[in-house]
């Protein structure tokens, strides 16, 4: 049990974010290149309630964050709205519009609806400065990053599953003192 407690009061954020090892990647949009058609069915077969965006796949660096919601509304705005949005349009978060070819669909700029400084601690966080920062700031998510990679994501939920286990095998945690 002595050993328990050490490792969970040494916990990082590391330890908590997901993916865990051996999990599946985190699910990104890049700032540029996807679809309107490929950021749909990317929403559709997920429940997170957002999306870290990054320069690129290969790169994972964090580039902002967009909310599940903003997507949703902003997306089905544009297809009803705007002129020649269809699935084959690029979206942009970019802040200049990348050069298209002439028969390429009009692109759909998002940039406007992105988090572009979301809350980031890195992977040897401390999970209890980790927690008081989501308690402080009032924090519902918070990106794990290695010299400005993307490496994971903790929601609040997650902050709080992690708090009620400690719980359980310590009641005496200092994270309730
Ligand atoms: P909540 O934790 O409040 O249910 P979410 O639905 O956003 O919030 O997240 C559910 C779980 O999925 C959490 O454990 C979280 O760490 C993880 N998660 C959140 N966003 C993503 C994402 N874009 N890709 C992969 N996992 C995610």
């Amino acid at each position: 049990l002595e050993a328990k407690e050490e490792i969970d009061h040494n916990s990082l954020a590391v330890d908590v974010m997901t993916p865990r090892r051996g999990d599946p990647a985190l699910t990104v949009l890049t700032q540029e290149g996807m679809t309107v058609g490929e950021v749909e069915s990317l929403i559709e077969s997920t429940r997170f309630s957002g999306f870290p965006v990054v320069l690129s796949q290969e790169s994972q660096r964090l580039v902002g964050f967009v909310l599940r919601r903003d997507l949703l509304i902003s997306i089905d705005n544009a297809r009803k709205r705007q002129d020649g949005i269809v699935s084959a349009s690029q979206v942009v978060f970019t802040e200049h519009l990348p050069p298209l070819s002439p028969e390429a669909p009009p692109p759909l700029p998002l940039r406007g609806i992105m988090d572009l400084s979301p809350f980031t601690v890195t992977d040897h966080t401390p999970i209890d400065i980790t927690v008081d920062i989501f308690r402080k700031l009032g924090l519902r998510q918070c990106l794990v990053t290695h010299n400005g990679k993307l490496l994971g994501i903790i929601t609040k939920k997650d902050v709080l599953k992690h708090m009620a286990q400690i719980a359980n095998r310590d009641p005496d945690s200092i994270l309730f003192n």
